[in-house]
């Protein structure tokens, strides 16, 4: 086993991947900013090393920073956490080539996924169903139109490189096409420096489904059941559940098998989730992510499994405990994103916490970095917490999140906790009857 691993993060996930290092006997180092020398991932670690100054793209993504840090202190291994270079194939490379191991895939299987159309090539030919679309780049807009013809309006046109929801335009009709097509490839461009894009038959009223898998790189894989990802402003993420409302046992099981079988074939090592919309009974492959999602802690709750202690299991040769027969889903777990942004125009809310009280209790869990006197820097993303309620049915689930809202205190910044409150009281919501459209229609119709 590993005695010391480096952490390639900041906020909750490094606090997420410390609190395992922990428990596993493995001592930790934690890399920051300068804007982040006072955060709590910085003071849970056993070591830390400044990486650089505030901006991202200096600290957090320099990956000769990030390598010396491994090498100053001695780490064997990196957990990246998600976002930053989690999926970053040249920086896995760069690790295989000075012999640090990195807790997560192949770089080979990091290129293949993160090119959403060589990832959707691998699936087909894996036997997994995707969304109907071009057969591969549209180089041109005479290109477009006649995929989008023989497909039927509306389209999506999406970038080969995408991620966060960038460098995706919808075109309702022919006559959006023109403008959907340049502005997605401009905008690919700026996001990821690659501007090739792709078309999709733009689904109506889909959920968003995804798989969590597991493989120990060894042609051995397991999945752990879907989560329900459709709450989404601007194609990200606020609200998920595990199981999905809309999915029952015989359906899991069959997708399930599906995806764990793929990656097996792949010979995938580590965690991954593999992305679908879900609509009248059909599940259309979107894209895979290759690393630990934010939404993980719902699945572990539900199949009560430590997912980041099995990461770093396979990574250091130990093999994967999961067995596929063992993994029984039991209750519901709803997670809600608490990002520091005031509504009703979610814009960032970076500022020094006055106070901050997590909820507690059975079945809570509150994953985050804050603490009372703590400043959330405007450099970063928003999330600045994550709670995760556990029951033994979706009603529990439900009533315990309302309750443990009611607990949280967050002082000094404005919050995205009233939004769940509003939602907790729409009977959409306590049904799990919602798609993909449903919170951007209700934030048009209640803002
Ligand atoms: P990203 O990698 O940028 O997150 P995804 O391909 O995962 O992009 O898509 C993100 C979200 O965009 C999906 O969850 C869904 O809400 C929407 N979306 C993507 N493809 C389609 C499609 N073909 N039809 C309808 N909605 C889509």
């Amino acid at each position: 086993m590993f005695k010391k691993i480096l952490i390639a993060n900041r906020g909750e996930i490094a606090l997420r991947v410390i609190r395992a290092c922990q428990e596993m006997g493995i001592a930790s180092v934690a890399v920051h900013s300068t804007a982040d020398a006072d955060a709590m991932h910085v003071r849970m670690a056993d070591e830390s090393v400044c990486i650089g100054p505030p901006s991202g793209t200096l600290s957090y993504l320099s990956v000769p920073n990030i390598i010396s840090a491994c090498e100053i202190t001695g780490a064997e291994a990196i957990h990246p956490g998600y976002g930053f270079l989690s999926e970053n194939a040249a920086f896995v490379q760069a690790l295989e080539d000075h012999e640090i191991t990195f807790i997560g895939p192949s770089s080979a299987h990091i290129r293949m996924m993160g090119d959403k159309i060589t990832a959707k090539e691998t699936m087909i030919n894996l036997g997994v169903p995707c969304v109907p679309g071009s057969d591969g780049g549209v180089p041109d807009l005479a290109a477009a139109r006649k995929v989008a013809e023989s497909m039927g309006y509306p389209v999506i046109v999406k970038a080969t490189a995408g991620g966060g929801g960038r460098g995706m335009k919808l075109a309702k009709t022919a006559k959006d096409l023109d403008t959907a097509f340049s502005s997605a490839r401009s905008e690919a461009k700026a996001a990821f420096g690659n501007d090739e894009v792709y078309i999709e038959k733009y689904l109506q009223k889909p959920r968003h489904i995804e798989v969590q898998v597991f493989g120990d790189g060894k042609g051995r894989a397991v999945h752990l059941g879907e989560r329900d990802c459709s709450l989404q402003r601007r194609h990200q993420k606020v609200f998920e559940e595990a199981p999905s409302p809309a999915i029952d046992a015989e359906t899991r099981a069959r997708i399930g098998k599906t995806c764990a079988d793929a990656i097996a074939e792949m010979g995938y090592s580590g965690a991954g989730t593999i992305e679908f919309l879900y609509e009248d009974g059909e599940f259309y492959f979107i894209e895979m992510n290759t690393r630990l999602q934010v939404e993980h802690p719902v699945t572990e709750a539900v199949y009560d499994v430590d997912l980041v202690r099995e990461q770093i299991l396979v990574a250091a040769g130990e093999g994967m405990t999961m067995q596929q027969e063992n993994l029984l889903p039991r209750g519901h777990a709803i997670e809600c994103r608490i990002n520091a942004e005031k509504l009703p125009d979610f814009r960032p809310s970076p500022g020094r916490i006055a106070a901050f009280h997590a909820p507690g209790g059975l079945g809570v869990r509150m994953d985050s970095a804050l603490y009372q006197g703590y400043s959330i820097p405007p450099y970063y993303d928003s999330l600045i917490g994550k709670l995760i309620v556990f029951g033994q049915d979706r009603p529990t689930a439900l009533a315990r999140l309302r309750r443990a809202l009611g607990e949280l205190i967050v002082d000094g910044v404005d919050t995205t906790t009233p939004l769940f409150h509003a939602l907790l009281d729409e009977p959409d919501i306590q049904t799990g009857n919602y798609t993909i459209h449903w919170l951007e229609k209700w934030l048009e119709s209640n803002t």
